[in-house]
């Protein structure tokens, strides 16, 4: 076996740096007939990162967890530098949740000298992050499509968290016939209702004792639309609402469709609520669905 074909081990995990080692293992893995599921993370992991190794251990042979803080979907400098890295701990995490393979690259080895396609998703895109946040849903694309030509799983878990990203990575899949099924997982949330993410830990107390207002005024503004609140007005309500609990700035309140992302201007279709919203120095995102006449 060449050098770069090889893994290290951590417990009973492997752990692979280059794409040749993670190809080899999977190699042996897909040669015994066994299914491959694949996590995709930037790391830092927490209960809502859990969920997903939860769901594809239930659903596959082999679980794959990625790590990989890929400086093509941020936008802003001082986010990328900021966001926080802690692989060991990650490790002990996915260890102890029977994860069979940590694929953790180097920059080099995702992007290396030369590097220079771009996967692009349009539509779905012109809104919400894609619009607030030039360049980062070409970057998931891009990266995204790279791990699963890298793992070739056959299925890879998404949280509902980031649900536009969901919605992207199926389409560029579908699109470029890369033989995986994206799996949605709900949110996972604190008791109050803040949903997990690791820029949550960049909050100081009295910005984390504020937040979970966010999902609280979701969820009001939910009930209101299925009660049959005019959705200008109850995205009007809940502008002012996230203003009074103390939120710094909102890129985004918007009610759109499940599917397409096409702002609604009533309940026609099933729809989501998505929100993105500043407390301090960190931008917080979340969404929930709306059930007409609940
Ligand atoms: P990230 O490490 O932030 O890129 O997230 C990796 C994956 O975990 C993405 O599919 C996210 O949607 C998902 N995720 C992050 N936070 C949560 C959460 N609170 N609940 C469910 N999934 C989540």
């Amino acid at each position: 076996m060449a050098d770069a074909e090889r893994s290290e081990t951590y417990g009973h995990m492997a752990v692979a740096r280059r794409v040749a080692a993670l190809r080899a293992t999977v190699a042996g893995w897909k040669r015994a007939g066994e299914s491959v599921g694949v996590v995709p993370t930037m790391g830092a992991l927490h209960a809502g990162h859990m969920a997903l190794v939860e769901a594809a251990r239930r659903d596959c042979d082999r679980v794959i967890t990625t790590i990989f803080v890929n400086p093509k979907q941020f936008n802003r400098p001082d986010d990328l530098q900021s966001y926080p890295r802690e692989e060991a701990s990650d490790a002990d995490k996915l260890v102890a949740a029977g994860v069979d393979l940590l694929f953790a690259p180097p920059l080099q080895e995702v992007y290396p000298e030369g590097f220079q396609t771009k996967v692009s998703v349009s539509g779905l895109t012109n809104c919400l992050c894609g619009l607030m946040r030039p360049g980062h849903m070409d970057g998931v694309a891009t990266v995204v499509a790279k791990l699963f030509l890298m793992t070739a799983a056959e299925r890879a878990y998404f949280g509902e968290k980031d649900y536009q990203q969901l919605l992207v990575v199926r389409r560029m899949a579908r699109d470029l016939d890369i033989p995986v099924d994206i799996v949605p997982v709900p949110t996972v949330r604190d008791a109050d209702g803040l949903a997990l993410s690791s820029r949550n830990a960049l909050l100081s107390a009295e910005q984390r004792a504020r937040a979970p207002a966010i999902h609280r005024t979701l969820t009001a503004m939910a009930d209101k639309l299925a009660a049959g609140g005019a959705v200008g007005e109850v995205l009007a309500w809940g502008r002012s609402a996230l203003e009074a609990a103390g939120f710094d700035k909102l890129d985004y309140l918007e009610l759109r469709d499940n599917e397409q992302l096409e702002a609604l201007e009533s309940l026609d279709r099933p729809a989501r609520l998505f929100v993105a919203a500043w407390m301090g120095p960190v931008r917080l995102i979340d969404n929930v669905a709306v059930v007409a006449g609940r």
